[in-house]
């Protein structure tokens, strides 16, 4: 296992320079059932974590993480940002409870279901919660990470024969199906970024 300053610097950049590749990619997503923001809006948060990281990899990985969800709230924008970013909260404010507990699948449970609350919206609703709750799956599980990786991506696609009842992407109704949600995109992008990482520097 890395030292945590490490591990969080590596996240940092690992999750900034995969929204940076696909931000055209996200936008266009959004283009097509929003407004045409979405990597937009990730990349400028993601930069904004990215110009902070030295200072947040000298925090303790709680602290660090639930700092990253307020940045993303203050950075983000949109929709997105106050889901993104009460996920890392409530990421960082679990593992400081369950410190001697080395199971994140339950934090991650908590951290979703306040997403959840926040966007009042459910599993099936064709957002970024549709990649999540499957990850969740996945680690709860005990997957090896490619496979968490895989199952997120696959996730990402199937949002395409959902029909959108959160967000933008809502007032278009049934015109939604057939197009990939940009949230859940980017969702499984971060995810598999984030495993992928993971895989290399910390053996499972
Ligand atoms: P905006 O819609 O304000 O332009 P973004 O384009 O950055 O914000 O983000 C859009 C994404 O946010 C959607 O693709 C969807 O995944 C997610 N989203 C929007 N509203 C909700 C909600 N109420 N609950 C969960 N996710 C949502
Ligand atoms: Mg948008």
């Amino acid at each position: 296992m890395q030292a945590e300053p490490v591990l969080v610097a590596g996240l940092i950049e690992v999750c900034r320079a995969t929204i940076a590749e696909n931000a055209d990619h996200l936008c266009a997503l959004d283009r097509v059932i929003g407004d045409g923001d979405h990597g937009t809006n990730m990349r400028r948060g993601c930069e904004a974590v990215s110009a902070e990281g030295e200072s947040l990899s000298s925090l303790p990985f709680p602290d660090a993480v639930e700092k990253i969800g307020l940045m993303l709230v203050m950075n983000v924008g949109g929709a997105a940002g106050p889901l993104y970013g009460t996920l890392l909260m409530e990421i960082g404010r679990e593992l400081r409870k369950n410190e001697e507990k080395a199971d994140f699948s339950p934090v991650l449970k908590q951290a979703i279901d306040a997403v959840a609350r926040r966007g009042r919206s459910h599993a099936g609703d064709k957002t970024l919660l549709d990649v999540l709750y499957p990850v969740h799956e996945a680690l709860a599980k005990q997957s090896p990470l490619s496979d968490v990786a895989r199952k997120a991506e696959r996730s990402a696609d199937r949002t395409a024969a959902m029909k959108a009842m959160r967000g933008r992407a809502a007032f278009l109704g049934e015109r939604s199906i057939g197009h990939v949600d940009p949230g859940a995109s980017s969702c499984a992008l971060l995810t598999t970024a984030i495993c992928r990482y993971l895989g290399e520097h910390r053996p499972q």
